[in-house]
């Protein structure tokens, strides 16, 4: 069993589709281990972004996701990084494929509907910055 971290973002939160994009997660076989809705302020979503602070993108990026409230979640699975990604579709909404969710519920590479973990270990550190042990149950 692996966990990863799922965030779905502000332009999804406001499209209302929270409850489509956790049913894709669920019927994939990934289960909800801890879930909350906030509003990240800009220290925290610079933080958590930092390994993008040099590219050209990544002002955009923080204030794209401060834009709104998102919902962050652990999702737990066999291969849950991987699986993740693969539901997530590709970074670029126009080359996701068809039933992925950012084909199907983004707009643009700036808001891409979800985040997720991209290896075990940065899924251990996404985790860990945003829930203490006690809250994944
Ligand atoms: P992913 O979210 O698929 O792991 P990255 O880690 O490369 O993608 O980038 C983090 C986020 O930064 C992306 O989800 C997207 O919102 C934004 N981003 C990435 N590349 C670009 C780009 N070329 N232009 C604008 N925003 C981008
Ligand atoms: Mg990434």
């Amino acid at each position: 069993m692996e966990q990863t971290l799922s965030i779905i973002k502000p332009d999804a939160v406001k499209k209302n589709v929270i409850g489509k994009i956790i049913d894709r997660f669920e019927s994939n076989g990934l289960k909800i281990v801890a879930m909350k809705k906030l509003a990240l302020d800009k220290a925290t979503a610079g933080n958590f972004y930092a390994i993008h602070k040099d590219r050209p993108f990544f002002n955009d990026l923080v204030e794209f996701m401060i834009s709104g409230p998102v919902v962050v979640m652990v999702l737990e699975g066999k291969n849950a990084v991987k699986k993740n990604r693969e539901l997530m579709g590709d970074t670029d909404p126009k080359k996701a494929t068809k039933g992925t969710i950012r084909a199907d519920f983004a707009e643009s590479i700036d808001a891409n509907a979800v985040h997720g973990s991209d290896s075990l270990e940065n899924a251990k550190n996404e985790i860990a910055f945003f829930f203490s042990q006690t809250e994944i149950k």
